[in-house]
């Protein structure tokens, strides 16, 4: 047979490749975002005991009612923003699915959809599967700044969404409070949807503020949030996330949620609803994270690398320009057959692939794995 594509041009994702690769080479695997460590465990053995008491059925299609209201709190703490737990929030299978049925239920036929390059690559598929058109913006190394005049003018009378990403993968970049207020001001008067995809949201680092799109009023009526646990409590393969939008706007993704997936893991809701209720529990993590940053930092400082330290997420890029002026992509394999680190090339995420001699690393990994792997990072020349 031969199936006519509705993604022709797609290849296996990059995470993939590179994975394989590790694997196939015995590589330490910095390429993939995921730590090499465990969630708490006594978040595991709330699971557990969700399972023991019989939590094994469909949960709720919105969301086991605790945990949404949990979630509500968290952004009430947090941001002093008020979603309505009842339908203003919605629990998904991971950010993928929130982002997945965000992008169908409101794209159609050649919507236009503006995004920032490097981008995180669910986003471009999502729009091409229901005939939108991908307008991109490219960002560039190493400050990756928005010019917003650029976003301006890059609005039509098709512009039906924008996507934004702070803390930015792969960049380690955030969106400052004018950044916000310029998106704000711009869509302002306008049907554009925002899709503000904050995964992120608790890995923010040096003393900045993480500026969700729910701190700015007139740009949280048209904005989803999407969120992760699996980025925050360190379990990205439990695909446990959630989304909020304003209610009317959330009428319309549950149409399409319904028939997506849906209602998401139980027990795994259940313990999550009684976890999240402790602050503790994820407000530690940005100093967590600045200290693997800095750790890795601090061991590749000697290294033919050039970086600026990144201000958020779980990620690095390195430049390694004063090593080679091999293409990106080649670096990445290089490296990884030849020398053992996996990384990500970030030409995959840039508009016509555009390369910059940058790589990201992953640095969610036990200090022994920082270390050994700056150990071969420094004997690069
Ligand atoms: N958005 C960004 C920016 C990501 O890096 C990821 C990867 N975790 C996701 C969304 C998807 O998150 P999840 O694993 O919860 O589906
Ligand atoms: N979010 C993870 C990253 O950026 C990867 C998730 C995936 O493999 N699709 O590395």
């Amino acid at each position: 047979m031969t199936p006519i594509s509705k993604l022709p041009n797609l290849e296996t994702n990059i995470f993939t490749i590179m994975g394989n690769l590790a694997k196939k080479h015995n590589a330490i695997n910095l390429a993939q975002g995921f730590p090499n460590f465990n969630s708490d465990q006594k978040l595991n053995d709330l699971v557990t005991k969700a399972m023991n008491s019989g939590y094994n059925q469909y949960a709720p299609m919105h969301g086991v009612l605790a945990l949404r209201d949990a979630i509500a709190q968290k952004f009430e703490g947090l941001y002093q923003s008020t979603y309505n737990p009842e339908n203003e929030i919605v629990i998904t299978v991971g950010a993928t699915q929130a982002i997945f049925t965000i992008i169908t239920t409101f794209i159609h036929p050649l919507d236009e959809v503006i995004l920032f390059k490097p981008a995180y690559d669910c986003y471009e598929p999502a729009i091409k599967l229901n005939g939108g058109k991908v307008i991109p913006i490219q960002l560039t190394y190493p400050g990756y700044e928005v010019d917003w005049n650029k976003v301006k003018n890059a609005i039509t009378a098709n512009t039906k969404m924008i996507v934004i990403n702070t803390p930015q993968n792969p960049c380690g970049t955030v969106f400052s409070k004018e950044d916000m207020q310029q998106l704000e001001l711009i869509t302002n008067n306008t049907n554009i949807i925002v899709l503000s995809d904050e995964v992120y949201e608790h890995m923010v680092f040096d003393g900045l503020k993480h500026q969700s799109a729910c701190l700015f009023p007139q740009l949280k009526e048209r904005t989803f949030i999407t969120a992760s646990f699996g980025k925050t409590f360190h379990n990205t393969g439990w695909k446990i996330g959630y989304c909020c939008g304003p209610k009317e706007l959330m009428k319309e993704f549950l149409k399409v949620h319904q028939f997506n997936v849906f209602c998401v893991n139980h027990p795994t809701q259940i313990a999550l609803a009684e976890y999240i209720n402790e602050p503790n529990n994820y407000e530690q993590l940005n100093l967590f994270y600045e200290d693997k940053r800095n750790t890795f930092l601090e061991a590749i400082k000697d290294s033919k690398f050039t970086f600026i330290p990144s201000k958020a997420t779980y990620f690095q890029v390195l430049n390694y320009s004063g090593i080679t002026q091999i293409n990106d992509i080649d670096f990445a394999k290089k490296l990884t057959v030849e020398f053992g680190v996996a990384s990500i090339p970030i030409s995959v995420f840039n508009t016509n692939n555009l390369d910059e001699k940058v790589v990201r690393f992953c640095f969610a990994k036990k200090d022994e794995t920082l270390q050994k792997s700056a150990e071969i990072l420094n004997k690069l020349e």
